[in-house]
């Protein structure tokens, strides 16, 4: 099947890139994934629950209510949608060339937004609580109701998890930063800041073994000292991880310019990466918003990249 344009990956830039595209007739075919990088069609929303800051939507909407509504907006305007995961793609010439479980696509232009995935510890419990009380995001969740006026812990040791520890202090009583060595990571500005926060305390040298609470809402964790083997319960109503995320781009190795870490070089300012045809937009390009209205923003922008590049084509 040949195509004008593909999008790979179905969160918030995929579909607002899809919605921008169909508009403008160039009749996108998206491939949404079949739980891509461990999540389901719809992104990293579809793991979470209530998204307040999202626009158009006062009092809150389900993450995954909202990537529904998403799609329907996006087959409303003439997206084809397939379930599928692409595994493999061909950027060296054009057409370019794209393979799903079942069939080799060939697209005039692709715009890639297959996301993200925070990373996670597997720690006990860790199943059980996750959105009741363990999140992976204190930007997007620290705001809610479930987590002011509360003891927070946040495990990390980096530049986000010092950002992510000063975020929660304006809605905690107290945020322990648990880090497994006797140092942060983090540059010496946040390393400074964390350190001299009245509001943050530095569990050096410990890990999180488990997740406790109620059965609905966490409660305690179990703690490590690794140098001395202790444990001890520690009281908190919210586990936020800090420990980086994985950008989607295993299938993109050797194909396009990535960073250090994975992500996706677009030219700044732009959607556009190293091969003229090929878009980037959301988090598998964005190590530093990574939020949806920006996904959103960046599929956007995306779209009408590729509408222009098409057309000068044409013409
Ligand atoms: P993603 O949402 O990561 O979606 C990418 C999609 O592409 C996935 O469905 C994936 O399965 C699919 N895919 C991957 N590889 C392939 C492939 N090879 N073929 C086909 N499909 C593929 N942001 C907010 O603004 N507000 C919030 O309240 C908020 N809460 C959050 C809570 C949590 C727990 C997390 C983890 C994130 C939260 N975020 C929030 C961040 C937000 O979800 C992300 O910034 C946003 O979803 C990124 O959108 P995206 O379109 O780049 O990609």
């Amino acid at each position: 099947m040949s195509h004008k344009l593909v999008i790979i990956g179905s969160g918030p830039a995929g579909h607002t890139a899809a919605i921008y595209a169909a508009r403008a007739n160039l009749k996108p075919v998206m491939y949404e994934g079949f739980m891509a990088g461990g999540i389901a069609a719809g992104g990293q929303l579809t793991t979470t629950t209530d998204v307040e800051n999202f626009p158009g939507f006062p009092e809150g909407i389900d993450g995954t209510k909202l990537t529904e509504l998403f799609r329907a907006q996006s087959i409303k305007y003439g997206t084809t949608i397939h379930t599928q995961t692409i595994t493999k793609v061909d950027f060296s010439k054009r057409p370019f060339r794209l393979w799903s479980d079942d069939e080799i696509i060939e697209a005039d232009a692709v715009i890639i937004a297959t996301g993200a995935t925070a990373k996670r510890m597997n720690v006990i419990g860790e199943d059980q609580y996750w959105q009741k009380g363990i999140s992976a995001c204190a930007v997007c969740d620290g705001a809610l109701p479930i987590y002011r006026n509360k003891d927070l812990a946040v495990i990390g040791g980096g530049d986000s998890a010092v950002e992510e520890a000063s975020h929660l202090t304006k809605f905690a009583t107290k945020v322990y930063l648990i880090h497994r060595r006797d140092q942060l990571r983090a540059s010496k500005i946040m390393a400074n800041r964390a350190e001299t926060h009245p509001k943050i305390e530095i569990l050096w040298n410990t890990v999180v073994e488990e997740a406790k609470g109620n059965g609905n809402q966490l409660s305690s964790l179990m703690i490590k000292n690794i140098n001395n083997d202790s444990q001890k319960e520690l009281a908190v109503g919210g586990l936020f991880y800090a420990i980086g995320h994985k950008p989607n781009t295993d299938i993109f190795v050797g194909q396009l310019e990535l960073d250090e870490t994975g992500y996706i070089k677009t030219v700044p300012g732009t959607t556009r990466t190293n091969i003229e045809g090929v878009y980037a937009a959301g988090d598998v390009q964005d190590r530093i918003y990574r939020q949806a209205v920006t996904a959103a923003g960046s599929g956007c922008m995306a779209a009408l990249e590729a509408e222009r590049w098409l057309e000068s084509r044409e013409g």
